[in-house]
């Protein structure tokens, strides 16, 4: 049986091993809560929130408030009906990264309780996937410098983050794109350009032959007509971030046909919405990508096991945990430069 007879909650902080930039925002530590399942005989799961108050509102210190809530709404429950438990947490519209890890402590304490891991309860489609890794917002020659170096390393595919200054922006993907010939480019602005600077930079990386393969969230999340208008004027592929939280917003993003890209984050959607945008996106031919916030190894098992098991993401940006310091590792993978092994 496995019967959910408890539930802790534990905040855990992680500093970034330096300060993580993007867009008007800057990132100093995460301070993520662990989420622990105990079933009747004893099994334990694991889960973790990386909350953002940016993106979908959250606040870390109202997290600890929500655990008795949620263990009376869950308490007795049995995790191999876990779809029962799942419409449950699709009812805490406060805490999205809360819902998360509470949905993957029940995915982990079933897979557990079965000895298969979670990418095989899931579907088992790949048994690996590739990540990217970030370059923050920085000097010219730092991002330069921190570009080369990634590729050296390994990792051929470099996300970039922009959308504070356009025709800076474009210098500085120009000069990475010299320093790391070969290499293929995500670039994200986080909301920081309007419809003309997205359109204007789209074309000059065209002009210039610059691999961008993704090119994410241009415009503020709620301007989807204007995320259209970028989408018929861009020789990139245009993908929403932001713009894309819960199942519904990816819904309307496919009506309205605004975008090319959804990037799944499992902390803006837990893991129901996750599998919902899933079907959607591959049915409208969307292409997806799978994102993260600030998960720790932890956190970031999560996502490995989700993009593994369903096997649909073009590209994964699953680099927090290798951003912040950690003193030990414990995700559920292992990793060989880029790539990600559920284990
Ligand atoms: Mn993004």
């Amino acid at each position: 049986m496995g019967k959910i007879v408890d539930m802790l909650f534990e905040l855990k902080e992680y500093r970034y091993v330096k300060p993580f930039r993007i867009a008007h925002n800057v990132a100093d530590s995460s301070t993520n809560l662990e989420v622990t399942l105990i079933l009747e005989n004893g099994v334990e799961g694991k889960g973790e929130a990386a909350p953002s108050y940016r993106v979908n509102g959250e606040r870390i210190e109202t997290f600890m408030s929500l655990r008795d809530f949620i263990l009376g709404e869950i308490k007795g429950l049995d995790v191999r009906n876990y779809r029962v438990i799942f419409k449950i947490m699709d009812g805490l519209r406060c805490a999205p990264s809360v819902k998360a890890a509470v949905q993957y402590a029940v995915l982990d304490a079933l897979s557990v309780e079965c000895g298969v891991p979670v990418y095989q309860l899931l579907g088992g489609a790949r048994d690996h996937v590739e990540t990217d890794k970030t370059v923050g917002i920085g000097t010219l020659e730092e991002m330069v410098e921190e570009a080369r170096k990634l590729w050296r390393e390994g990792f051929t595919l470099i996300k970039v983050k922009v959308g504070e200054d356009l025709r800076e922006d474009i210098r500085k993907l120009e000069a990475i794109s010299d320093a790391t010939k070969g290499a293929k480019y995500i670039v994200d602005a986080n909301t920081g350009y309007t419809v003309k600077e997205a359109i204007t930079f789209a074309r000059e990386m065209h002009a210039r032959g610059i691999d961008v393969v993704v090119f994410e969230q241009p415009l503020p999340a709620e301007d989807i007509d204007g995320l259209k208008i970028v989408r018929f004027n861009s020789p990139l592929p245009v993908a929403a971030d932001e713009s894309a939280r819960t199942r519904y917003d990816v819904l309307r993003l496919i009506k309205e046909e605004a975008v090319d890209f959804v990037n799944i984050k499992l902390m803006k959607s837990g893991i129901s919405d996750a599998l919902a945008i899933v079907e959607m996106a591959t049915t409208a031919n969307i292409g997806l990508m799978i994102g993260c916030m600030g998960e720790s190894s932890l956190g970031i098992s999560q996502s490995v096991h989700f993009a593994s098991g369903t096997g649909v993401f073009m590209y994964c940006d699953l680099d927090s945990f290798l951003m912040l310091e950690e003193k030990e590792f414990r995700g559920k993978f292992r990793r060989d430069v880029n790539k990600l092994i559920p284990t």
